[in-house]
């Protein structure tokens, strides 16, 4: 008899700042949901960034964050995750360099790892605004490592540099949430 693994509750954080930021995005979390492991349960506003780290005179980010349910495991869950940069022609040259996709795994249930393959919580999330403030929009409760995750992106040192957010309904259009 086989064994089916419980749905487990992951945030994943999207960037694009090449290309047609938005596009990209919006086809992504499509892509992200496309599997039967995988259901779409909230999604953020998009948010403007400055890039932090990494080469100067990059473009802006597009930054937001998108909660699943998946019975994939966290290992299956990245490499889903890259194929979906892949399909977007990610080219993983310089780091933090400008790039049309990155797809992080912010959180995976409570799982916790030190592995540099795949870190859980993700080791820099805490301090980021552009994953803290789209998260913090979608759910205002959310909490990171027991931390109100608004309260984190209000003292991160990049909460200056995040211009404008937008609706979510064009998401929303492109991936309905799963019923
Ligand atoms: P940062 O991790 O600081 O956001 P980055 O996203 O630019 O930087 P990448 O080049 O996309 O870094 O990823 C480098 C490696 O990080 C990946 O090959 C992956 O194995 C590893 N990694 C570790 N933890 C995670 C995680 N939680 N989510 C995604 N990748 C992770
Ligand atoms: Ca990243
Ligand atoms: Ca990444």
């Amino acid at each position: 008899m086989s064994t089916v693994r419980p749905m487990v509750r992951a945030i994943l954080a999207l960037g694009s700042n090449l290309g047609e930021r938005q596009g990209t995005l919006h086809s992504a979390v499509a892509e992200l949901v496309d599997l039967p492991e995988v259901r779409l349960q909230n999604v953020s506003p998009v948010v403007t960034t400055k890039p932090v780290g990494g080469p100067a005179g990059q473009p802006d980010f597009l930054n937001m964050v998108i909660a699943i349910d998946t019975r994939l495991s966290p290992e299956e869950l990245l490499a889903h995750c890259q194929a979906v940069e892949l399909a977007h022609h990610r080219i993983r040259e310089v780091r933090w360099a400008a790039r049309t996709l990155d797809v992080d795994i912010i959180s995976y249930g409570d799982v916790h790892s030190d592995d540099p393959v795949l870190t859980l919580p993700h080791p820099r999330a805490a301090e980021r605004a552009f994953v803290l403030y789209p998260w913090s929009l979608m759910d205002p409760n959310a909490t990171l490592e027991g931390q109100s995750v608004a309260d984190l992106a209000a003292s991160a040192a990049d909460m200056p540099g995040i211009t404008h957010a937008q609706d979510i309904a064009a998401v929303q259009k492109a991936a309905p949430f799963s019923e």
